[in-house]
């Protein structure tokens, strides 16, 4: 094994790169490929990873509420999305032979165990892979929050947020609106938050630089982009800190 550059990682997918190209709901193949992708880094380098899983794909509250309906009652409905993704991905790494476990902050003890900190980073420690569904369990967020409040909860050196649609990082403007754009290899969490850059929700950006936790936005539909991520080639994504 080489020596990855984080030993545990958070991953945010969003649910849209489970969608790929039909945009809605989980598309096998995509999935499939997003398994391998993590299951690759679990027995090559053996990181740690756990994964934060979004909901988008299928519901998100903020469309909802844009229609009058309840805000809250509305992301209820986007966190039980939040769980499908995760048993979907849960299914295709275990028939990669990779073992899960799914924790979910909505607690539903039929399907996944309720997120218990200690237990998580124990599931870890033992090489299985943790899917953390549900976000924070709480409306009015999205899952970007969990996934920077979780990886502090259990150690994690950084946040990688997969981005997906051919998205490869953080730019200095909207590359479709403004051909002059460029990609930025490295971006201060200040300047995203005081330049409203495209990277996570502001909420998260904040937690992160408040704990130090490095976020790395990537492609994760990239083939060999989040080994590439781990080995730490500074070419992929952008490195925010
Ligand atoms: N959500 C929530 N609280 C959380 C996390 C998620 O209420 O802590 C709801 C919210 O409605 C959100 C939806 O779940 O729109 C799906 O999550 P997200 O938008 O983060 O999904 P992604 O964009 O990553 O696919």
């Amino acid at each position: 094994m080489t020596e990855p550059r984080w030993n545990r990682v958070v991953l945010k997918l969003s649910g849209e790169a489970f969608a790929g190209d039909q945009g809605y709901g989980i598309d096998g193949e995509t999935l499939r490929m997003l398994a391998g992708e993590i299951c690759a880094v679990r027995n090559d380098l053996g990181t740690d990873i756990a994964i934060v899983v979004g909901g988008g794909n299928i519901w998100r509250g903020q469309i909802g509420a844009g229609e009058g309906m309840d805000r809250a009652q509305a992301d209820q409905m986007g966190m039980l999305a939040t769980v499908i993704n995760a048993l979907g991905l849960q299914e295709m790494l275990e028939q990669m032979g990779q073992p899960t476990r799914v924790q979910s902050a909505v607690h539903m003890e039929q399907i996944a165990e309720p997120y218990i900190r200690r237990r998580a980073i124990r599931h870890l420690e033992k090489g299985r892979v943790v899917i953390l569904a549900g976000g924070l369990g709480s409306p009015f967020f999205t899952t970007d929050t969990p996934a920077a409040l979780r990886a502090a909860e259990i150690d994690a050196q950084a946040v990688l947020k997969g981005t997906h649609s051919g998205v490869d990082g953080v730019y200095t403007a909207d590359p479709k609106l403004d051909p002059t754009a460029t990609k930025l290899t490295e971006v201060s969490y200040m300047d995203v938050l005081n330049k409203g850059l495209n990277v996570m929700d502001p909420t998260s950006i904040t937690f992160c630089m408040d704990n130090a936790l490095p976020i790395v936005v990537f492609d994760v539909t990239a083939a060999g982009n989040l080994r590439r991520v781990l080995d730490g080639d500074g070419a992929v994504g952008t490195l925010v800190r």
